[in-house]
């Protein structure tokens, strides 16, 4: 069998692995655009808060190679998709039994003007690309950070003890309000006004200007300077010719179905590149992480003989350590109650003085469906069991005796 994956970050490296221990004697190929196979995205936080950039490859090249026997191009764009056969950048052919479709995601936003600009000044995800921020936020003495997800709040944490002027604008009333209820998060805002950092939020930035200095942020209540933006919306697959005849869901992921499969035969896609379900309201959802580029890597690979493994999809995993305080959040939480056909009930502690947690559960089976926890240190231990707590919807009284007993 010859195996095809393009894209060579976290998804299409774990699949190639994942198909190597699948089909001992398969031809597996990977296809990678850029100089190098992947990274984890988040090193930039590390690197900003070290104040000295470092970037590591997920695997090296040589190593994929020889160990693994799996064959690795490099620079290296697939352009497009004919019947069981990839054209390459250099017009090369490859034909292929199977294919998996590891393409990723993009930053995408219609405030940073056309492609181009966007392309050439927005964008922090791969290595060089990364290494071209850091040099321009070391530089700027005033930053506006566009979003407070998950990555314009890791920048802000990481940039805490830079002496920068940082604005902070969100369209929701708080951070995070994506993993997080509202009873959550007032910490996290607490921490980000006592670090001097202008928090806007309620706010959506409507325009960005750019000027001889730098730009200029516009919301409906002000418009403010600032050196350099960090835009950190949303991220969604490029478009691409290569994917022009698959389908596709409204946003530009690829549709596929239980089993990871395109539209068509033995085209497959994983990763950013799609939607997964959402385990507790089996919503199809748009959920960058590296859980499920990992996840649906492992997935893909028992497929490709037969279909035989659906995608049980995603608890939505968030962690991340702001301001030297823990924040975990896995599955559905309360704001989200409303989205489930079945009773749901909610229980908010104060474990100890500095650690919090709300649990969100079945009302009538008491199976945990979701939990947050907010603490000033979260063990591995803990984290662990609570994984496993709504992996295994295991029932909260157990959940939590146990859980008494670690804190
Ligand atoms: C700044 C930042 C921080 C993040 N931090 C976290 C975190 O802490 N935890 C977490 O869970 N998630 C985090 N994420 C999200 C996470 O990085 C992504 O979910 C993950 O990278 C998805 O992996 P992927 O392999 O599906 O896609 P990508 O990482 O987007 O990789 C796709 C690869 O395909 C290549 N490619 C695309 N098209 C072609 C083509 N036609 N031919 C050849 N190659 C091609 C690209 O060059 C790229 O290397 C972060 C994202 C960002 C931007």
């Amino acid at each position: 069998m010859r195996i095809i994956i393009v894209g060579g970050s976290i998804a299409g490296v774990n699949a190639a692995l994942a198909c190597r221990q699948e089909y001992p004697n398969a031809q597996i190929t990977l296809i990678e655009q850029q100089a190098h196979l992947g990274h984890l995205p988040r090193e930039l936080f590390f690197s900003l808060e070290q104040q000295q950039f470092t970037s590591h490859e997920l695997v090296l090249q040589e190593e994929i190679n020889k160990t693994y026997q799996i064959e690795v191009f490099l620079e290296t764009k697939c352009e497009r998709l004919r019947d069981h056969e990839v054209e390459l950048s250099d017009t090369t052919r490859l034909p292929f039994d199977k294919l998996i479709i590891a393409t990723g995601s993009t930053q995408r936003s219609r405030l940073a003007g056309t492609h181009e600009t966007f392309q050439t000044q927005w964008l922090y995800k791969s290595v060089k690309d990364q290494h071209e921020i850091y040099n321009k936020i070391k530089q700027a003495s005033s930053i506006a950070i566009v979003g407070a997800g998950a990555v314009g709040i890791s920048f802000a944490s990481a940039l805490a003890k830079q002496e920068k002027k940082i604005t902070i604008y969100e369209r929701n009333e708080r951070p995070l309000a994506r993993y997080f209820d509202e009873d959550m998060t007032p910490i996290l805002t607490r921490f980000l006004q006592a670090n001097q950092m202008d928090c806007l939020f309620g706010q959506a930035v409507e325009q960005i200007t750019p000027t001889e200095k730098g730009y200029q942020v516009t919301t409906a209540n002000t418009t403010q300077s600032a050196d350099l933006v960090l835009l950190a919306v949303n991220t969604r697959p490029e478009t691409q010719e290569l994917t022009t005849y698959l389908a596709k869901n409204t946003d530009g992921t690829l549709w596929v179905d239980d089993y990871l499969q395109t539209s068509q035969t033995d085209v497959f896609a994983i990763g950013d590149a799609i939607h997964v379900k959402f385990r507790p309201t089996k919503e199809e959802l748009y959920i960058s992480s590296i859980e499920n580029a990992r996840r649906t890597a492992e997935v893909v690979a028992k497929n490709l003989h037969r279909l035989i493994q659906k995608d049980i999809g995603s608890i939505r995993p968030f962690e991340g350590n702001f301001f030297g305080v823990d924040y975990l959040s896995l599955g559905l939480l309360e704001q989200e109650a409303i989205f489930v056909d079945y009773p749901v009930a909610i229980k908010s502690l104060k474990l100890t003085a500095t650690t919090f947690l709300k649990i969100v559960f079945h009302k009538k089976t008491r199976r945990l469906l979701g939990l947050q926890l907010v603490a000033q240190e979260v063990s591995i231990q803990v984290k662990e069991w609570a994984y496993q707590g709504v992996d295994d919807a295991i029932v909260v009284d157990e959940w939590l005796i146990h859980l008494s007993k670690m804190i």
